[in-house]
């Protein structure tokens, strides 16, 4: 039996896990991360890739920004295109100068991973909890599996950042929180090409066929999504059929979409869950683990990121000022942002995916709202500040 000690023990290594404990290890306070998944696995999983203000912020803050400075491209903007008109947000000029950077989930993964290794910090892949206990003890354990062997992690306090599967969530009382569930009737096929963007900034587009959007990844690499209906499957969408479809759904008038070769495809399905209690004694969760947004609004992993500061603030408290204010205080810091992300993903959905008929009183209010965009500045400022994410600031009331 492998007995490891330290003082927070994570679960997971995804953004949430690996950010909490560099930011950690920054403060001084001691943690060990276990991983389910392969090394190779969790640095190759494509995923989310536009990163807020605040999350870059914090990853350069930690001093692990290098690669994200150099590779990273920063927007000032947005397009949104409805039936084929298109619409600028100038988020930065709208929020005083904030930004979004595309950077991919994976590369901040691998960034945080290596610096992590290369220190001689632990991280046990191919390590899957299977069992917390003692959570409401000031010795809490978590139960886990390496190679076959058996092993413990004795811990002052868990740390679940262990994603949307993991076991945090299901350990904790189900008398504890109330659980809110929406799931899309659509989801999301998106795709990786060798192709250089057709864009300089992120289009979204509400076209009748159904939603569209040109995201990227590099100045050589497209990430592009459409809504396809639930239950639909990749093999009924060949590459033509995509590019050709993206290119009608994304156009207007005088601009067309470059095509290229597709090396990744996949369908996502969309959903809205969380649950609003993220803490039972000494197991706190945070990221996937606690809440899931639909992608529309590229919050996800930004959440995650974000609740990681609030949890930080509470060891810190803790650890260094004798105080537990903001353990307390965590679930309904992280909260606040968290329904907002929710509100802003759902807005997002909802203004740009085809929900009914087209011409139906729902596509009748989509439009309307987007006639509302074109001509109020306070309505694009709302997206705008909501997009590059408020500042943490922001929250505190
Ligand atoms: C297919 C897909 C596409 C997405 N696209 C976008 C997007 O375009 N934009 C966006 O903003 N967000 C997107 N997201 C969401 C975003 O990727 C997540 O919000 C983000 O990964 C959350 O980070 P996390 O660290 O909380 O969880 P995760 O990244 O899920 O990390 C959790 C980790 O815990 C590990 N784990 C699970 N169980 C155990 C266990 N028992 N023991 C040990 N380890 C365990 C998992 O293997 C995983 O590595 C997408 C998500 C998915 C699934």
């Amino acid at each position: 039996m492998k007995i490891i000690k330290t003082q927070v023990g994570i679960i997971g290594a995804g953004p949430a896990g690996l950010t909490l404990a560099h930011w950690l290890k920054q403060q001084g306070i001691s943690s060990v991360i276990i991983e389910l998944r392969s090394r190779e696995y969790v640095e190759g999983r494509v995923r989310a890739g536009l990163l807020e203000q605040n999350t870059v912020d914090i990853i350069n803050q930690l001093g692990l920004g290098g690669r994200m400075q150099k590779e990273g491209i920063v927007h000032d903007g947005v397009y949104l295109s409805f039936d084929q008109e298109r619409v600028h947000v100038p988020f930065a000029e709208l929020t005083g100068g904030r930004q979004i950077t595309i950077y991919g989930q994976q590369e901040v993964v691998k960034d945080l991973t290596d610096d992590w290794l290369e220190a001689g910090e632990q991280l046990y892949f191919e390590a899957g909890a299977h069992k917390i206990t003692d959570f409401d003890t000031d010795s809490p354990k978590i139960h886990f599996t390496d190679e076959g062997e058996e092993g413990i992690i004795e811990c002052d306090f868990v740390a679940a950042c262990d994603g949307f599967h993991g076991i945090g969530r299901k350990t904790m009382p189900q008398d504890s929180y109330r659980s809110y569930d929406i799931t899309y009737p659509f989801g999301w096929l998106g795709i990786l090409a060798h192709v250089a963007p057709s864009t300089d900034e992120l289009i979204y587009a509400y076209h009748e066929n159904g939603f569209a959007l040109h995201s990227l990844r590099s100045e050589k690499v497209s990430r592009l999504y459409l809504q396809v209906n639930d239950g639909d499957h990749i093999d009924n969408w060949s590459d033509d059929r995509i590019w050709e479809e993206l290119s009608l759904r994304l156009g207007t008038e005088g601009w067309s979409l470059e095509s290229g070769p597709i090396f990744d495809k996949s369908i996502t399905p969309m959903r809205s869950h969380m649950i609003d209690n993220l803490r039972a004694g000494r197991l706190f969760l945070a990221g996937d683990a606690a809440h899931i947004v639909p992608p529309t609004g590229g919050k996800g992993l930004n959440l995650a990121v974000a609740d990681v500061k609030h949890l930080v603030d509470g060891f810190v408290g803790y650890y260094k000022n004798n105080s537990t204010e903001f353990l307390e205080n965590y679930t309904e810091l992280a909260l606040r942002r968290i329904w907002r992300a929710q509100d802003f993903s759902n807005f997002m959905t909802t203004l740009l995916h085809k929900q009914d008929e087209h011409g139906s009183f729902t596509y009748k209010l989509q439009k309307a709202k987007f006639n509302y965009l074109k001509m109020s500045k306070a309505y694009k400022t709302t997206i705008a500040e909501n997009y590059v994410g408020l500042p943490f600031e922001s929250y505190e009331f």
